[in-house]
């Protein structure tokens, strides 16, 4: 079973949290004095909500969450990063990690001294079963599962992300960036029945927000307050929390451009899939794909030399590039590229 204390670091569990001036009084009042700002009005002359109140409203009632539930961190970067800091003892826990997956996992893991292991994903990039994994998982950490997963594409049902969740001896992160790109359904449903999980999304994708930093970890109100105890006292900026809350309140537009792209996506495998020097176009839910070329650097660089960035990850994945989707011209462009080299 589960037990939240034993999960929490030690020096964490026992941390007495900064108790900031909005932390100590949050009322009405006429005169501000109590947080050394300084009192001429500039719009911006006065700290934020440490806990993002009407923000957290919104995304509760977008999400169907109770707002205790939330937590908002500076992009979902910062919340790996809490999530190692409160949950992995450096040089013990560990970090168990499917790659190729998103770097971010790897680079918190080795900020916070935490060893990575690393769990094998299927051939055609899903999950295993825990009878596949369970003996290379020798004590507790930190496992992230990425959904739709960065850079495959590949989205895990909720059977399988909710049979290693509930075996697994320690916090369970989903990361659910691309989330809004794909037909499987947020692991958010599993938050009743996994008491060790934790679904990150981001304004930073579908929502178009990527220079704002807002991420968002949906969890139990235990591990909330783990993370807000350890967060700086003001992570999200006003104008963040501000602009967080409208295009929340504003999604026609985002849920148009969500639908473009899922077709520009399908346009863009269909077209790419023919070009002869493509191997393989590997199957998405996410607002990019994955493209196997005969000469990948050849490809990238003659890209490069017409002005189209996209990222190489053959490292990651043998001879492939990283192709975001774009708007409707700039895919034609990048697909006139390809067809004229
Ligand atoms: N998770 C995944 C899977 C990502 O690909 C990215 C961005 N590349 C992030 C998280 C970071 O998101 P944010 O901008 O909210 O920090």
């Amino acid at each position: 079973m589960f037990d939240i204390d034993q999960a929490i670091r030690k020096n964490i569990r026992e941390l007495k949290s900064y108790s900031s001036a909005r932390d100590e009084f949050c009322g009405d009042a006429s005169i501000w004095l109590d947080a050394n700002e300084n009192p001429y009005e500039t719009d911006m002359n006065r700290y934020p909500d440490p806990y993002q109140t009407e923000l957290k409203k919104a995304v509760a009632k977008l999400k169907k969450v109770e707002e205790n539930q939330i937590f908002i961190g500076h992009g979902s970067d910062e919340i790996i990063d809490l999530l190692f800091r409160a949950f992995c003892e450096p040089q013990v826990d560990k970090a168990y990690l499917f790659p190729p997956t998103y770097g971010m996992y790897a680079i918190g893991a080795q900020i916070n001294q935490v060893e990575i292991v690393e769990l094998p994903l299927l051939q055609d990039f899903d999950l295993p079963e825990w009878s596949q994994i369970q003996s290379i998982i020798r004590s507790k950490g930190l496992l992230f599962m990425c959904s739709p997963n960065n850079p495959t594409g590949t989205a895990y049902s909720l059977n399988s992300i909710q049979e290693l969740a509930s075996q697994f001896p320690g916090i369970v992160a989903v990361d659910e960036a691309y989330i809004d790109f794909s037909e499987t359904p947020s692991a958010i449903s599993l938050l009743s029945k996994i008491p060790n999980l934790v679904v990150l999304q981001t304004l930073s994708k579908a929502y178009g927000l990527a220079g704002l930093r807002v991420g968002m970890a949906f969890t139990h109100p235990e591990i909330i307050k783990v993370l807000n105890k350890i967060k700086p006292p003001y992570n999200i900026n006003t104008l963040s929390q501000q602009m967080g809350l409208k295009a929340l309140e504003n999604r026609e537009i985002v849920l148009q451009q969500i639908q473009e792209i899922k077709h520009q996506r399908e346009w863009l495998r269909n077209e790419l899939e023919i070009l002869p020097q493509v191997v393989k176009v590997h199957p998405s839910e996410a607002n990019f794909l994955l493209v196997q070329f005969e000469d990948t650097s050849t490809n990238f660089k003659a890209l490069l030399d017409h002005g189209i960035v996209v990222r190489n990850r053959a490292r990651q994945v043998e001879g492939c590039l990283r192709i975001t989707i774009g708007t409707p011209d700039q895919n034609k462009t990048l697909l006139q590229t390809l067809k004229s080299l």
